[in-house]
Parts: structure tokens; sequence; C-alpha cells
């Protein structure tokens, strides 16, 4: 064990819940070794940077050592994975280490991915790459720093250890902090259970971390579903404003906090194409770009189901609730989403909503036409706002805005009519970043972490956690990737 004056960490979860935790531990790590350790994130979860370099750091940071008082358990979930339900998956890798208490008394977990396997391992290895590590790692960070509700990477330590994926690639684990670990899944657990005590308990804990104003309203599971939906509305239109695809949307996958969490084949959409997938298991297109908003009301339907029994004893009045709760989400996620747009274009208060609904639907469209690079073109457009050159970097060259597109003249045509409704350039610049993770900087940074050089991997977090901030030096990470095969880029 390793003394718990270098982190408190409480029980919460395992407590209040046993019949969802199975206390658990890592497995040992043969040379722990520090990959990258998020020290502004320690500072902020009042943790000694230099105690989590220490060897005792790293041990915790691996699994293998246990905080004095610390019950690590292995959390169970159930889930619909592309659709079909599965009963049973929970933490076949993870662990929960247990939670830090913030001065304000709110809760945050220490969980661990790669740590080896758990009962929940069923097929699996129980281990993770260290690329895949550090890509969530990066890309989690990138969220956070465009304003993104997100779990967060503290660290992540290459353990010494070979995996066998395809080849064998060095081991690692990620160590993350989240507001909480709990899912849909969780509650669909919970609910098959059968058990309606496991259920209300269950309701309890999410309303006490993640909705304590339900708490005092005169249905607290109703608003906390109400809860959930909202903030799943929020996030995904956020995900949509930046061009995130997450890849794995399962139910298993989607927080009840309305984090982001599990970073597996994400990635960001360049050229614009609402059809846009980039992990190959998706073979139907499913967690497609587009259909991202659909796809949570699916989830969020999954989550009032397995709920129904806290909203009333009689099942049509429950499901009533149910229906009335989710016919919140379309409207929730559209007001959040053209909101979000009518800042990314710069659109002055007095821009009535159905001239912004226009001049952002026909940009889309000229977008679409053009696979127009999303994260260039409303960068570039601040600058045309600004009445500077409106160029659009690229790799080899500086590329003149309306080039982006195959209709120049409609490009030049919309450009006046939105010009005209008077954008507001700075404000522009908050909201749309000039750097995010692109996926051949990814691939290159990871590839080069992998054979242990972890120059690359620095300079695009150093990119990345500033994406607002343009610097020279960084034009390369302000460019789509000068290979038009990263189209067809797939994530594994
Ligand atoms: P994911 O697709 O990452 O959301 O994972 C789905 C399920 O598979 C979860 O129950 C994971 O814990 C489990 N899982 C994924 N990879 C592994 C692995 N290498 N070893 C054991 N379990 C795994
Ligand atoms: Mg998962
Ligand atoms: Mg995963």
């Amino acid at each position: 064990t390793i003394p718990s004056a270098t982190v408190a960490l409480g029980g919460r979860f395992a407590t209040e819940l046993p019949e969802l935790a199975v206390p658990w531990r890592g497995a040992e790590a043969a040379e722990p070794r520090l990959l990258v350790l998020n020290e502004p994130l320690a500072a902020e979860l009042g943790l000694d940077p230099a105690a989590l370099r220490s060897e005792a750091g790293l041990r915790l940071l691996t699994g293998s050592a246990v905080p004095d008082g610390a019950t690590p358990v292995a959390q169970a979930y159930a889930g619909h994975q592309f659709g079909a339900y599965s009963p049973r998956l929970g933490d076949g890798r993870a662990l929960l280490l247990g939670e830090l208490e913030g001065d304000d008394g709110a809760l945050r977990d220490l969980h661990l991915k790669g740590s080896g396997r758990t009962p929940f391992a069923r097929g699996g290895d129980g281990l993770a790459a260290v690329g895949p590590m550090l890509r969530e790692h990066v890309i989690s960070e990138a969220m956070h720093a465009l304003g993104i509700p997100t779990t967060r990477s503290l660290a992540v330590v290459a353990t010494g250890r070979f995996v066998r994926r395809d080849e064998w690639l060095p081991g690692a684990v990620l160590a993350r902090v989240a507001s909480s670990h709990l899912r849909v899944g969780t509650f669909q657990y919970a609910r098959a259970t059968g058990d309606l005590d496991l259920l209300r308990r269950l309701a309890g804990h999410a309303i006490a971390r993640h909705a304590p104003d339900a708490a005092g309203t005169e249905h607290p599971h109703l608003a906390l579903l109400r809860a959930v939906i909202a903030a799943q509305a929020s996030l995904v239109a956020r995900w949509m404003l930046v061009g995130f695809v997450h890849g794995v949307m399962n139910t298993d996958n989607m927080t009840i906090s309305g984090e982001t969490i599990d970073y597996g084949p994400c990635a960001f959409m360049e050229g614009y194409d609402p059809e846009t997938v980039f992990s190959s298991i998706d073979e139907r297109g499913r967690y497609a770009y587009g259909n991202q908003p659909a796809i949570a009301e699916w989830n969020l339907t999954r989550l009032a189901e397995a709920m129904l029994p806290l909203l009333d004893e009689q099942e049509e009045r429950a499901v009533a609730m149910a229906v009335e709760a989710l016919d919140g989400f379309a409207p929730l996620y559209r007001a959040a989403w053209s909101s979000g747009m009518r800042a990314k274009l710069g659109l002055p208060a007095d821009v009535d909503d159905d001239a912004a609904s226009l001049v952002v639907d026909e940009l889309l469209a000229l977008m679409e036409s053009g696979r127009v690079d999303l994260t260039s073109c409303f960068r570039a457009l601040g600058a045309l706002a600004r009445g500077g050159e409106p160029t659009a970097p690229f790799a080899a060259e500086i590329v003149p805005l309306r080039d982006l597109f195959v209709h120049r003249e409609a490009f030049d045509a919309w450009a006046q009519r939105w010009l005209a409704l008077g954008p507001d350039a700075a404000a522009m610049d908050r909201t749309n970043p000039v750097y995010v993770p692109r996926n051949h900087l990814v691939e290159e940074a990871l590839a080069a972490a992998t054979d242990g050089d972890l120059a690359p991997l620095e300079q695009l977090l150093d990119a990345v956690q500033r994406p607002f901030d343009e610097r020279p030096g960084l034009e390369r990470y302000a460019a789509p990737s000068p290979e038009r095969s990263f189209r067809a880029y797939r994530t594994y």
C-alpha cells in the first residue's frame, strides 16, 4: 500500500452500490514508466505531481498499489452495443480506485484503464496499448480545452509489458478522472436485476452527484431523467459544432453526468460530410457524424425505459412521463446547436432566428458539396469578417477561403449576405478553434510515442491545449492532412 497522505480516496460508489462493485486489484506493471502527466489537472485535484512521479506514485497510477483505505472496484454495467443488448459488460480492463473529494464536497472518480483482467473481462486480456491510451489523453485534453464536458486524463504510464493486438505493442495504463463513471448502461444493469431498491439507490447516488437540484423537486427521479436529457442534448450539440465523431455511442459509453467518455475510435471530421465514419467496425454507419443526435436520443430512451419503475408505479403513467421528458430532447438539442452556430458565424443578437438559420443552412450545404474542411473554414470566416485576407491554412500553401468551395460564385454570394449581417470577428475567434487534433497528426504522434519518441505528442498537446490561440510555428497543426488518403481514415 502507499500512504494515504499521497491521495485520499473515498469509496462512496462501492459502499452505496455494492451490487454494482466487485472489489479488485490491478495487475503488476513490470517496469512502470511515466509517459505523460497532466500537471494542471493534478494541481486542480490537490495531488502533488512529484509524488505521482515517484515509484509509489507510478504504482498507484498503474493500479499495482492501493492507497491506504481505498477499495478499488470493477464496476458492473450492461449496454446496447450497436443496437444489441448485452446484459453484462462492466469494467473488463478498468478499475475505479475511488473518489477524490473537492473543497466544495464534489466527488470525482479516479479510474484506471488497462490495469488488468477483471471478472468482467470475458475474452479480453484486460490490457491496453500505449497508442490508444495516448489517443484518449490527447483527444480528451483537446475536448476539455474546447470547453466540452469530458472525462480528463491525469496520466499515461507505460507498463513495460507487451500486449498482443495484430502485432505485439507496448502496454500502458491510463489514469482518468470523471465526475463519475455512471452510464446509461449502469441503469440498464440495475433495472435488469429486478431489484427496485438497487435502482432507487443508484438514482439517489446519481442525483447527489449530478443533479442535486433534482432532490428538492416534487419528483426527483423525473427531474434526474430530465437533467440527463438536457446534459446530453447540450453535449452532443457541442460535438457537432466542432466536428467530433465519437464513433462508439453504445449505451455503456454514455454518461449520466453529460461528460464525453470512452475515447476509442473517435476522431475529428475534416471535410464536412454528415456521413463521416472513422471506425472500421461501424460498417453500417450507425454512429456517423450526422446520426449522433438521433443516437443520443435513442440511448436516452433506453435510460428512460430503465427508470420507468421509478417514475410511477403504474406503467402507463410512467411511460407518459418518460415520453414527455424525451420529447424535450429535440428542442433542447436544436436550441444548443443553433446558438452554437450563431456564435460560430459571429451573428449579432439582432439577427432573427429565421435569418440566422437560413445563413447557417446555406453555408453547410455549400460546405457539404465541396467537403470543405470544417475547422479551417470557420476560422478563415473569422478573418473574412475582420476584413482581412480570408485564407485557410494548408500544409504546403495558404489557400484562399473561397477556393475551398466547389461552387465559388455561390460562396461569394453567400459571403456577401452573411457579411451584411455584421458578424463579430473577435467573438468568432473565441469559438472557432485553430487547432483540433487532426487525424494525421494524432497518428504521427502515436506512432512516434510507440517507438519511444514523445516529442511529436508533446507538440500536438501544446497546440490543442490552447486551441483558439493562433501561434507562429504551429501552422502545420492548423492544416488539414496534405494527403487526401486521410479522407478514408480508419481509427481501427
Ligand atoms: P468499449 O467498446 O471500450 O466500450 O468496451 C466494451 C466492453 O468491453 C467493456 O465491458 C470493456 O470493459 C470491455 N473490454 C474492452 N477491451 C477489453 C480488454 N482488452 N480486456 C477486457 N475487457 C475489455
Ligand atoms: Mg466503454
Ligand atoms: Mg473503449
